[in-house]
């Protein structure tokens, strides 16, 4: 007898530069990487300030709220581990700290989703050691 087994999702690893992106996430906040030159936020992580080319650097926990900047609902199966959910959304959100991340928003129909609409980002564990944020629409 052959035991079929469903596909299994591709989970992100973390490294060194990541590291604390994802230690964030698995204690459900949304860490940045944050200027202490000029106070400038961002993502993704790296080493110099877009703003002040400084490489004064920390990670700093966003408010994990933000907006709606764009969509789009997925209908191709680039992995068979997510067939089961297409359409599904993919959404870039205006974070209130002025960055922008591509995540999925849960929580609601996809065709409820529009522009500006406020989010909230919520943590969603996909292994032991990884939770992946997503969003929500906002209460009030
Ligand atoms: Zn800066």
């Amino acid at each position: 007898m052959t035991t079929q087994t469903e596909p299994r999702r591709p989970v992100p690893v973390p490294d060194e530069t990541s590291a604390p992106f994802f230690e964030g996430t698995l204690a459900g906040k949304l860490m940045l990487m944050r200027c202490r030159a000029c106070g400038a936020w961002r993502l993704p992580a790296r080493d110099r300030c877009d703003r002040c080319w400084s490489t004064d650097t920390e990670w700093a926990q966003a408010s994990g709220r933000g907006t709606v900047f764009s969509f789009i609902l997925m209908h191709q199966i680039y992995h068979p581990a997510f067939a089961a959910e297409a359409p599904y959304n993919v959404t870039v959100v205006d974070l209130n700290e002025g960055v922008r991340m591509t995540a999925n928003i849960v929580g609601c129909e996809n065709g409820a989703i529009r522009v500006g609409m406020p989010v909230e980002a919520v943590f969603e564990p996909v292994s032991d050691s990884v939770s992946l944020p997503k969003f929500r629409p906002a209460g009030g």
